[in-house]
């Protein structure tokens, strides 16, 4: 059995220690809180712990586990459900990776639709100009969602809430998944299709070999003139540089992005006044038309206190030596060592 009281938690920002702290002594554990972001450089940091907390843009790649492991780490407890982040290939038979599967897939699905109100009834415009008393309505006009076609990439916890979310629009639905769910009645059809007939495109599936930039010039042109999409996955499913092609050229008819594929450097801090180079994401965030979260969905009181809950949970069950079963299945990552029943899809 391994024991240990303390636990070295990475990238903190006040909202987690607020929730952490409200579970910790209820577990009883302690936390030591740094605010640098777990990457090669920092792993030093976790010396004389073997438990670290991490979180989505730490970069966990196998120089980071190699200091970790060298320095005794022997779980990483990730505060998130996605972990592209991770090299398990090192990580295997050294450290155990647990995750929190689902915290609040409402928090993620509402924010996909906020985002997607927003930028269909210009409302960071109307925001901004009746703060100025400037009550005109030229150019904030919008369509009605009632009767248009969604297309949901991945319809796993978050895709199929926020399906019955736009079905409460008045919403057709056409969905890809290369593992379709049964009995819910979804019209499945190839990711082309769905390109070519949704009015809307919504991403919810993991970032993947698969699925890395799936969203690119190609997938792009079959795209009807001025389709939107919604990104509250991971930045990486679309090719930034085709996006802001495809919206200057308006090919589409405008994006909103909780997440960005190179996200890492900004997405979290405060950057105000400072230049941001990253031209890609500066043409983004310029354009009329593109709304920009700095991947928020999840922050919900909700979400933030089930995710202190259950990575707390994580770390008992591995400091009592019961089983893992918040562990990332290596058959998931397409790493051939698994242990794991095949069926447990993480
Ligand atoms: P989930 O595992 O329940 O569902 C993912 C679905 O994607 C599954 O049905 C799976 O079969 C499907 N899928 C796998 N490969 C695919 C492919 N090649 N094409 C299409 N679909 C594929 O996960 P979830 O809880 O619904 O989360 C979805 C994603 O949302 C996560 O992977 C994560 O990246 C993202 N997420 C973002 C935030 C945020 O704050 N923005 C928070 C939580 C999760």
């Amino acid at each position: 059995m391994v024991t240990i009281s303390k636990i070295c938690f990475f990238d903190t920002k006040p909202y987690d220690k607020t929730y952490f702290d409200q579970y910790k002594e209820q577990f009883g554990f302690e936390i030591d809180y740094f605010e640098p972001k777990l990457n090669a450089h920092t792993a030093i940091m976790a010396r004389g712990y073997e438990i670290v907390v991490a979180f989505v843009n730490d970069t966990i790649d196998a120089k980071t586990i190699d200091i970790l492991y060298n320095e005794g780490v022997r779980l990483i407890a990730m505060r998130c459900a996605g972990y592209n982040n991770i090299d398990f290939k090192t990580a295997f038979n050294k450290i155990h990776v647990v995750r929190v599967p689902a915290y609040s897939p409402y928090a993620v699905a509402e924010h996909a639709m906020a985002l997607l109100l927003t930028l269909n009834r210009k409302i960071h415009r109307a925001y901004n100009r009746t703060k100025e008393h400037n009550f005109s309505l030229n150019g904030l006009t919008g369509f009605d969602l009632h009767g248009k076609t969604m297309g949901v990439i991945g319809t796993g916890k978050i895709g199929r809430i926020f399906i019955d979310i736009c079905k409460g629009f008045g919403m057709e639905i056409l969905a890809y998944d290369p593992y379709p769910m049964e009995g819910l009645g979804l019209h499945y059809v190839s990711v082309e299709e769905l390109c070519k007939n949704s009015d809307i495109i919504s991403l919810h599936c993991p970032l993947t070999k698969d699925t890395m930039h799936m969203i690119n010039k190609d997938t792009l042109n079959l795209m009807k003139k001025g389709t939107y999409i919604i990104n509250t996955s991971r930045g990486a499913l679309i090719n930034s540089e085709d996006l802001l092609h495809a919206i200057k050229e308006e090919q589409l008819g405008g994006a909103v992005l909780d997440v960005y594929e190179e996200e890492t450097e900004f997405f979290y801090e405060d950057l105000s006044g400072e230049i941001i180079k990253d031209d890609i994401l500066s043409g983004l965030i310029s354009m009329p038309n593109v709304i920009v979260t700095s991947h928020q969905a999840f922050l919900t009181k909700e979400a933030l206190s089930n995710i202190a809950e259950v990575t707390l949970q994580n770390i008992k069950a591995f400091v009592s030596g019961e089983g893992l079963p918040n562990e990332i299945c290596y058959r998931c990552t397409k790493i051939d060592h698994c242990d794991k029943n095949e069926k447990n899809r993480c």
